[in-house]
This record gives C-alpha cells, structure tokens and sequence, in this order.
C-alpha cells in the first residue's frame, strides 16, 4: 500500500530525508490497523520526470510484523501509478484546459517540448472524468468558484489551493488520485483483499 510521506519539500530535499530509516517510520500499520511501530524495509526506486529533474527516486518501504504486507511512503510532489510529478502535470493542465492552449504549447509550458502529443491527451482525458469528483471532495477545503464547468471549476480550486497541498489532502485524507485510480485499483486505490481460494472438491 502505498501512503503519503510525511515529508514537504523539494526532491533534493527529499533525498536527504530518506537517508534516515526511523526518522519518519510509521507508528501503526494502515492496512490491519496493528499498533506496533513498522519495521524499515528498503527501498524501491521509480522513475520520476519534474520540472528540470528526469532521474529516479527511491521511495521508502516499510514492514508490517503482524500482517506482513509493506507499506510505501510515496513524496507528495509524486502521483501514485504515473512517472510524472505534479508540477509538470498542473502545469500542462492548465496551460491546455484553462488557458486554451495547445497540445504543444501545453507541453512546452510544462517544460515537456519533446513529449507525445497522446500523453497529454490522457492526462487531458483523466483530468477531465475525475473533474467533477475533485470538485466535490476539494469543497471540503474552499468554496467552489462559478466556473461554466466541472474542469474549470477543479482548476480553479487545485490552482487556489496548491496542487500539491491539495494533492496531499486527497490522497492521505479521502484515497482520491488527483487524475483518478487506474482502472485496476478503483475505486480507492487498494489492491483488493486476496481471499484464500475455496476449498475445492
Ligand atoms: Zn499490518
């Protein structure tokens, strides 16, 4: 499972606080609920593209004595389930769908020059099915401005908000990905329990 580190700042900070295993070890599992402090358990490294950093980062793991499943602490500034930050996504965003720009120019106000046209297309095209949703749980953190539409409006309140603040109130307080849960892990973003197979026979 992967939650939020606790963690605020910039990647290069980031990479100086990951250094410490117990400096931000979770005190409770969130998956069986236990109330016995997680065990560090490594690291895995993903793929990250930012404004002016395409490198990977490591993302700290922890153990769960007592139901054995790991849990992730992924930086806020890092979605769950895409390679690019938040930054460069907000910015696309709102170059394409609030300034009307176009694919490229979007890309290239995001720092993106170089990238398929159809990436954008998708961030575009999640952004827009999950616009009503985010407008309905950000509501909870500002009132919703008169916009024409759902997507204006959820722009407007990411933009007011900080996407990266709001980022962090969605996705640690309600499990809603900012550009919604591929398709395998909707609606919440958990892998569904495993049951044990019926006994056959
Ligand atoms: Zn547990």
């Amino acid at each position: 499972m992967q939650i939020l580190h606790p963690f605020v700042g910039s990647i290069q900070q980031y990479f100086k606080e990951t250094s410490e295993p117990d400096r931000y070890r979770p005190d409770h599992c969130p998956q069986c609920e236990a109330n016995r402090p997680l065990m560090a358990h490594g690291f895995y490294s993903r793929t990250l593209v930012d404004v002016e950093f395409d490198s990977s980062i490591r993302v700290r793991r922890y153990l769960c004595h007592c139901c054995k499943r790991t849990v992730s602490l992924l930086p806020s500034f890092a979605l769950p389930y895409l390679r690019f930050g938040i930054t460069v996504i907000a910015l696309f965003l709102i170059a394409r769908l609030l300034s009307g720009h176009t694919l490229s120019a979007a890309a290239a106000a995001a720092t993106l020059s170089h990238m398929p046209y159809q990436r954008g297309q998708f961030w575009v095209r999640r952004f827009r099915s999950q616009a009503e949703r985010l407008c309905a749980a950000l509501a909870a953190l500002l009132a919703p401005p008169s916009a024409p539409n759902f997507v204006s409006g959820a722009l407007l309140m990411l933009q007011s908000i900080g996407w990266i603040a709001a980022h962090r109130f969605l996705f640690a307080d309600l499990r809603v990905h900012l550009l919604g849960w591929p398709a395998f892990l909707a609606p919440n973003g958990r892998l569904a329990a495993l049951r044990p197979a019926a006994p056959r026979g």
